[in-house]
Order: C-alpha cells, then sequence, then structure tokens
C-alpha cells in the first residue's frame, strides 16, 4: 500500500452527526475523484435533506449548552483541534492535494493558513465583550452584551478544502454558535477528516455536523427556510451567493458572503521589476490559479510592460506541469473537465480577439484535468477574461499610459475583493490603495491572506469579514440593556 491509498482507506467517510460517523439516511453515497488521474479516490456519505434537518435538531438543541460554555473552555478546544491539526499536517496536506490536486507544498501552506483560524479563534473566544456608559441624559445606563447569533449552516468550496471551513467554522465556534458545515462535492474528504479532529478535541457531540452531498441546493433550502437556523456564511460564486440571499430574505437570516473576484494587478514604472514578477508569480500562480483573490488582470506601465512579461514569461515556463503529489510540482491540474473548459474557453475568446499568447494556452494531454500555464499580452479590453474571474494558470497582461487611466481600468468591474500595486513611490502606493475599490489592498506583496486580517469585499465580491477582530463579530448579535 502507498502512503496515499493508506491515508484515503483510514478515513471517515460518513457525514459527522452529533459527533458520530453516520451514513446518510438513504445510504447514498457519491465518489470523489483526484483531479490528476480523473481516478475515484474513495466514495463518502450523500446527505439528503432529511439529514440536514437531523443535524439542525442537533445543532438547535445544543447551541444553549454550547453558548453558555466557559469561553476559556471553547477557547481551549479550539486550541487543541489546532495541535492535532498539526500533528496530522502531513495527512492533511496529502489528501488536499489528493482531492483538490494543488502541489504539496502548497497543500502544506494551506494547512498552515487553515490552522491558524483555530490559534486566532481560541484566543478571540476570551475577548468577546461589550460596553458600558452612563446616559448622556442622564436617565440612566446603556449596557451594551455580544451574543451569539444561534445555529449556522457553513457552505465552503473546495479551492481551499480546509480553509475555507476552518475561517468559518472556528469564530463561530468561538463566539458560541454551532455549526451545519457543507463542504464542496469535489472536496468533502479533508473536512471530514477536520471532523475527527474536532471530535479528538473534545468537542461536545451536536455542536458540528459535516454533511457532504450531492445536490447542495436541496440540501440548504429547507434549512435556511427552518426558523432554528440563524445564520448563512459562504464561500463560493457570486452567482449562488445571490442565491443564497433571496433565499435568507424571506427570513431576514444574517448573511456573510464571500465571492468571486476579478483582482487587479498594477505594476507601475517606478516598480522594482523583479520584485512585481515574483509578487505576480504568487498572485497569479498560487493555487493553480484557483482563488478569489488571484490576480484576474495585470496593468503593467507601458514603459516597463515588455521587461516586465518576458520575465514573468520566463518564470512560468520554468514551472512543472504534473500531478500535485510528485515533490517536483509546482502547477497540479485543474479541479475538474468543465473548469479546464471554462478556463480554455477564455483563453481561445481573448486570442481570437487579439491577444499575444507569450507561452502556454494550451489544453494538456490527460489524465487528469491539466492546462498549460499561460501568459497573454496585448490582451484587448472586449476580452472576456478581464470581466469574468480565470480560476485558472492564466496570466492576462493589459498595458496602461497614466496612474488615472490604471486605477479607472482596475475599478471598471462588478468584483472589488483584493488588489495589488507594484511601485516603490510610497505617496503613489497610498493614493492608489485609497482609490481602490477592494476589501484588501497588496502593496509589493502578491500574498495577503492572514488569519489576523479582516478578509472580505465589496460591492459583488460580498460582505462580511473572515479573520481579525472583526471575524468573530459575524457570529454575534448586540443586544442593549437598558438600566435605570
Ligand atoms: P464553483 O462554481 O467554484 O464550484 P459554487 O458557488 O458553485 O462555486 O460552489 C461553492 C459551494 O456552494 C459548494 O459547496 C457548492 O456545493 C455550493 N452550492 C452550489 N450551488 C448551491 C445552491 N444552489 N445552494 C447552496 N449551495 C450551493
Amino acid at each position: 500500500m502507498t502512503r496515499a491509498s493508506d491515508l484515503i482507506s483510514s478515513l471517515p467517510t460518513d457525514l459527522w452527526l452529533a459527533g458520530k460517523q453516520t451514513p446518510a439516511s438513504t445510504g447514498a453515497r457519491f465518489g470523489v475523484l483526484d483531479p490528476a488521474t480523473g481516478q475515484k479516490l474513495t466514495s463518502v456519505a450523500d446527505a439528503t435533506p432529511t439529514d440536514g434537518l437531523r443535524a439542525l435538531d442537533h445543532a438547535a438543541s445544543a447551541h444553549a449548552m454550547w453558548a453558555a460554555t466557559p469561553a476559556r473552555e471553547r477557547s481551549e478546544i479550539l486550541r487543541r483541534a489546532f495541535d492535532l491539526l498539526h500533528s496530522r499536517a502531513e495527512d492533511f496536506a496529502l489528501l488536499i492535494t489528493l482531492e483538490m490536486g494543488k502541489s504539496l507544498a502548497e497543500s502544506r501552506g494551506e494547512v498552515k493558513y487553515g490552522a491558524e483560524f483555530l490559534r486566532w479563534f481560541s484566543e478571540e473566544a476570551v475577548r468577546i465583550s461589550g460596553r458600558y456608559s452612563p446616559a448622556p441624559a442622564g436617565t440612566g445606563r446603556i449596557l451594551v452584551t455580544k451574543n451569539p447569533v444561534g445555529p449556522v449552516l457553513a457552505i465552503t468550496p473546495w479551492n481551499f478544502p480546509l480553509a475555507m471551513g476552518t475561517r468559518k467554522i472556528a469564530p463561530a465556534l468561538a463566539a458560541g454558535c454551532t455549526v451545519l458545515v457543507k463542504p464542496a462535492e469535489d472536496t468533502p474528504l479533508t473536512m471530514l477528516l477536520l471532523g475527527q479532529v474536532f471530535a479528538d478535541a473534545g468537542l461536545p457531540g451536536g455542536v458540528l455536523s459535516i454533511l457532504p452531498t450531492s445536490d447542495a441546493g436541496s440540501l440548504s433550502r429547507p434549512l435556511i427556510a427552518d426558523p432554528r437556523l440563524r445564520k448563512v456564511t459562504f464561500t463560493g460564486s457570486t452567482g449562488v451567493g445571490k442565491l443564497l440571499v433571496a433565499e435568507a430574505a424571506d427570513r431576514m437570516l444574517r448573511t456573510s458572503m464571500e465571492l468571486g473576484g476579478n483582482a487587479p494587478l498594477i505594476v507601475f514604472d517606478d516598480a522594482d521589476i523583479d520584485a512585481a514578477v515574483e509578487g505576480t508569480m504568487l498572485a497569479k500562480m498560487r493555487n493553480t490559479g484557483e482563488a478569489c483573490t488571484a490576480a484576474n488582470r495585470i496593468y503593467v506601465a507601458n514603459p516597463v510592460r515588455e521587461q516586465f512579461t518576458m520575465k514573468l514569461t520566463a518564470r512560468i515556463e520554468a514551472l512543472t506541469v504534473g500531478s500535485g503529489t510528485h515533490a517536483d510540482t509546482d502547477i497540479g491540474p485543474l479541479i475538474n473537465d468543465r473548469q479546464r473548459r471554462t478556463v480554455s474557453a477564455l483563453v481561445d475568446d481573448a486570442a481570437s480577439k487579439g491577444a499575444r499568447i507569450r507561452t502556454g494556452g494550451r489544453v494538456l494531454d490527460g489524465p487528469g484535468f491539466f492546462y498549460s500555464p499561460t501568459v497573454l499580452d496585448e490582451v484587448p479590453h472586449t476580452a472576456n477574461l478581464l470581466r469574468e474571474e480565470i480560476f485558472g494558470p492564466v496570466a492576462a497582461i493589459v498595458g496602461f499610459d497614466s496612474e488615472e487611466t490604471a486605477i479607472a481600468a482596475a475599478n471598471d468591474t462588478r468584483f472589488g475583493l483584493a488588489s495589488y500595486i507594484f511601485t516603490e513611490n510610497l505617496d503613489r502606493a497610498m493614493r492608489v490603495s485609497a482609490a481602490l475599490d477592494s476589501g484588501m489592498v497588496g502593496i509589493n506583496r502578491g500574498i495577503i491572506s492572514d488569519a489576523a486580517a479582516p478578509f472580505g469585499g465589496v460591492k459583488e465580491s460580498g460582505f462580511g469579514r473572515e479573520g481579525g477582530t472583526e471575524g468573530i463579530e459575524e457570529y454575534l448579535d448586540t443586544k442593549y440593556i437598558a438600566l435605570q
């Protein structure tokens, strides 16, 4: 047996219901593929709407107990989960690579990042406070308390199978909420293994349920319609986010939405070009470009455009494409064939409208869903990939002449998640950061995610923040108590 098959055969693959592994009520299961081979890794229980409602029964009845559990105890359970996750870091990294495709080095990075939310929110759990003040008119006193919102439904995507879960589960548990997690159907295994970590960390049964399903809408709709559910937190596409907000509106459910991005990355003519190339490699190629923060549009000042493009192309041509499990792989497969067809169609559209393919631009032979790392230059404004999220290893370069035109082009999108700028001029860095319509700006760096920072967007990239001191607020209601 290889290490991979050993790991797969030892995994929990049933639903986590009330702290226990439980088959789906129908006994149904669905397959999970390795995107590097297109072969089935294993199968997992396929939760039905009935299973969802059973999980909500548990979440609703455990809520009062969990909300009343001393914050220090909630904190210590999260901290134990952090330690346990670290002790199994290599298993988690291999599992992420097997079901999602990214390289092992990147999976190790995700384990570290994903675990950090457990540690950060174990620290935040004991710092939930309110305030007290005398009423200005002298007529009484104002007491403000923060209370857990209640049972939470968390729906997560496949691109960071661990971190997108811990980013929601950790603050919800820290705040005193019970949680139902619906992982993406492409990557349910990592979340099911995380369920084991929480069980081992001593999380009481019923506080956390994990419900993989092949039919997300059928599972989530009755939950969202049920008055016992009090919050939906979602990371995924803007289309599904809008649908969930519409469903939640009927009950005025609280929602947090981390949706699509269309990040601009601007390289000014005063940038350190080598640093800008390295930053672009991270902002663009990390996670095979499958990140909502990925640089989708690369605007480069015309005087340095050719120099930047040549250097970036050389770096991208040197990347090794292959199964994420191979030690020398930089770029793994895309998640599935549908995603690869989307990326391929976006590149073909740009090329047909006049973009120059400097390298790549090809679907690679199977097995597996590989696409060649690609650089497009002179991308015309009509190209679809300047408006839509690429979600693949494709760098699209557009030249610009002035700071004003770069800012206008960067903001010309319905999205507003991340932006990146490269410049050695501090005044310009601050001026442009202020002018960009996005929830996050990276200055001279290609990675901005940090458990201690508020992650989130504006415009159609959604609302709500994950991480930082802001992250726990998404799971707390404010109550004002008037004291005579
Ligand atoms: P992507 O297109 O990148 O897969 P999605 O927004 O479709 O992104 O998926 C993100 C998450 O949303 C996944 O867990 C998926 O199962 C879930 N999802 C998809 N459609 C719905 C829906 N109609 N209702 C609830 N969840 C959904």
